[in-house]
């Protein structure tokens, strides 16, 4: 799915996991990323984590847990809505 406003272009799909840079390692709780496994497992993934895509690489700043539980049940991919966006912007989140 493609979605364009303004100069913002924004896709949805499956990015496989191993591709997704996270330059902020965040301290997951455990019970959330159980939980999630349980809910995804069941009922898959219902909604995309953000990933920045900066020259054709990805970053993920959000999602953590998401990402988390998607790779301990073993999967490949993970649904991610896609923003292309300019260095400055990967940057600012890195301040
Ligand atoms: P994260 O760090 O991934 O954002 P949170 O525990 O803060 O984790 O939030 C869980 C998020 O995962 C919510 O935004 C929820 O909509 C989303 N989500 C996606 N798929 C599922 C699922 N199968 N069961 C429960 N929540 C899900």
């Amino acid at each position: 799915m493609t979605v364009e406003g303004g100069a913002v272009m924004v896709r949805v799909e499956q990015i496989p996991l191993h591709q997704i840079r996270r330059p902020l390692p965040r301290q997951n709780d455990p019970n959330k990323v159980q939980a999630l496994m349980e809910s995804i497992r069941e009922i898959g993934q219902q909604e995309p984590i953000d990933v920045l895509e900066v020259d054709g690489q990805y970053y993920g700043f959000s999602g953590c847990h998401r990402y988390e539980a998607c790779q301990r049940l073993g999967k490949e991919t993970i649904l991610a809505r896609v923003r292309k966006a300019p260095k400055s912007v990967l940057r600012m989140h890195l301040a």
